[in-house]
């Protein structure tokens, strides 16, 4: 049985069979790394790998929730003073209802069953796939209108204070906005945003996980932040109208160099020039020059690498193979960095060598296996027509 038709049997087999079908997607990050928290921009995409949720109200004013993935089961009665579940997983479901109630959203209780193939903890943004579609199904059922970016909003908060973890509002965003055959341009200052047509359709995105998790990645993350925050209040001296990097043009930095570490100027530079280039391959994307954007996410990574450094060898390694592959676009680590994925476009006919050359020629320098996953850029969450019963009936033994 295919993943979609197990998720609507279990549903069926635990609790009636009706119920709503929501796909949440996942979510690459095109160009514009360690922007975010500048004020600055980036580029974000929803993509074909999604989780699936079947969700429908009760009226047992209880949560009730089955992980088809982790084939585990969570209940709980709906109160207002929601706990962690120990659990790790229903808290990010736990963690929307949490902050709907503070918003003055209440629910009844519903039934969740949901299932996925994003990748889990590789930077493709399940979590956010996760609060995304839980909320995208809440709304629908329960009569809200919430703009998508609300929903966002909400869901980014729900991780933040329930999960904590500290993260931006990129994922939740693209995850509810996304666009098939489009980048997402966000300002992350005003959340503004525009859809940027990815119009060459014979290439697609592929993400090579380095396999490397490390826990240096907040502690370091944290120390990025306070250069940037320490470069910022050196200029404020002299430009009081500065509030974040986004604010700063490279000759005011330069002018200001002598007063700083080199150290802080180094990660001041790479964020201003990786916020320039996110605008340059927007335009790149509006003449439709794909090469040209290609050639930003390979100066990206250079600039990640170089001047921020918070890249590491075997994202280095993936970056270098691409370089010499035929068909490559483009490639670039993706995420905070230290491991993870590379974000990588590949002409559609060269997917198949890429994966090849690529899975043989890291092992042999690393002596690590690369997981590839080809994706392409879809519609962000929405609810689905679910399959007919027929395909998942669940057969009574
Ligand atoms: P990612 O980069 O994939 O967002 P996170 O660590 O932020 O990584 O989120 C991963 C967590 O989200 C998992 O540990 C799990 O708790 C939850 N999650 C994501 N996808 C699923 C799924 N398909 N089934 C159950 N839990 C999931
Ligand atoms: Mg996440």
């Amino acid at each position: 049985m295919n993943l979609i038709d197990n998720i609507c049997s279990e549903f069926t087999k635990r609790f009636g069979n009706q119920f709503i079908l929501i796909e949440a997607p996942g979510r690459v990050n095109l160009i514009g790394e360690h922007t975010d928290y500048n004020d600055g921009f980036v580029l974000p995409a929803a993509i074909d790998k999604a989780i699936w949720l079947a969700l429908n109200l009760n009226n047992e004013n209880r949560v009730r929730l089955f992980s088809v993935d982790m084939n585990e089961e969570y209940e709980i009665e709906l109160s207002t003073s929601l706990n962690k579940s120990g659990k790790g997983w229903p808290d990010y479901i736990l963690g929307v209802v949490d902050q709907l109630q503070k918003h003055g959203m209440e629910t009844t209780g519903f039934d969740c069953v949901f299932g996925g193939n994003v990748p889990i903890g590789a930077g493709l943004s399940s979590s956010a796939a996760l609060e995304s579609g839980v909320l995208y199904g809440l709304a629908e059922r329960n009569g809200w209108e919430i703009s998508l970016m609300k929903m966002a909003q909400i869901a980014q908060k729900a991780e933040n204070e329930f999960v904590g973890v500290q993260c931006g509002i990129m994922d939740q965003f693209a995850s509810l906005n996304g666009k098939a055959a489009h980048a997402l341009k966000l300002d992350c200052r005003t959340l503004d945003y525009e859809a940027v047509p990815l119009q060459d359709p014979d290439f697609k995105i592929v993400l090579c996980d380095t396999g490397v998790r490390r826990e240096l990645a907040g502690s370091e993350y944290n120390i990025r932040r306070q250069q940037c925050e320490k470069g910022v209040s050196i200029i404020q001296e002299t430009h009081p109208k500065v509030k974040k990097l986004r604010d700063v043009t490279l000759k005011v930095l330069k002018d200001h160099k002598d007063k700083m570490e080199p150290v802080v100027f180094d990660r001041c530079l790479f964020v201003i020039e990786e916020n320039n280039r996110v605008l340059d391959a927007c335009e790149d994307l509006e003449q439709n020059d794909i090469d040209a954007f290609g050639e930003k996410m390979f100066l990206s990574h250079d600039g990640l690498k170089n001047k921020y450094e918070v890249s590491c060898k075997e994202l280095d390694v993936l970056v270098d193979i691409a370089r010499d592959v035929d068909g490559v676009i483009g490639s670039r680590m993706m995420g905070g960095g230290f491991g993870g994925c590379t974000i990588n476009l590949v002409r559609t006919g060269s997917v198949e060598s890429f994966k090849d050359i690529i899975q043989k020629s890291y092992k042999a320098e690393t002596g690590l296996d690369t997981e590839v996953y080809v994706t392409a850029i879809s519609d962000g969450t929405r609810l689905v027509d679910k399959p007919k019963e027929e395909s998942f009936k669940v057969l009574e033994i």
